[in-house]
């Protein structure tokens, strides 16, 4: 399943950003997801926990953002947002496009992440043994 490998590497991404900035876990993982990035979500969100594992992203949220496929009319001279993914006609005037400008990406916006928490575990280390 394509949608697994995909899994994987968010969760790699998302996981050492996490590590490097200290963090005790990944809260949710922002993603844009293009209508043409030809990712089926379902099975990405079905997919997510099963990458994540014993990784800093166990538990996390995977938050989709869809993104419309735009494209560029050279007739009208305007950006255009397509009304069906795969039909590549301006919607106003009709006439073929061939400048894609988004909807392919599958791209990390942000990463919510949880702070270490060594502080109330020291805390609680503290109280146990006074
Ligand atoms: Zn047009």
């Amino acid at each position: 399943m394509h949608e697994l490998s995909i899994a994987y590497s968010l969760v790699e991404i998302a996981d050492e950003a996490a590590r490097k900035a200290g963090a005790a876990r990944v809260r949710t993982v922002h993603l844009r997801l293009g209508a043409m990035a030809g990712v089926v979500e379902d099975a990405l969100r079905f997919s997510f926990p099963i990458a994540a594992g014993d990784t800093l992203v166990a538990g996390a949220e995977l938050a989709i953002e869809p993104v419309a496929v735009q494209v560029f009319c050279d007739v009208c001279a305007q950006s255009r947002v397509l009304a069906a993914p795969f039909v590549f006609r301006c919607p106003v005037c009709e006439q073929p496009v061939f400048t894609l400008l988004q909807g392919r990406e599958i791209q990390i916006e942000s990463i919510e992440i949880e702070e270490s928490k060594a502080e109330s575990e020291k805390r609680l280390y503290e109280t146990a043994h006074s």
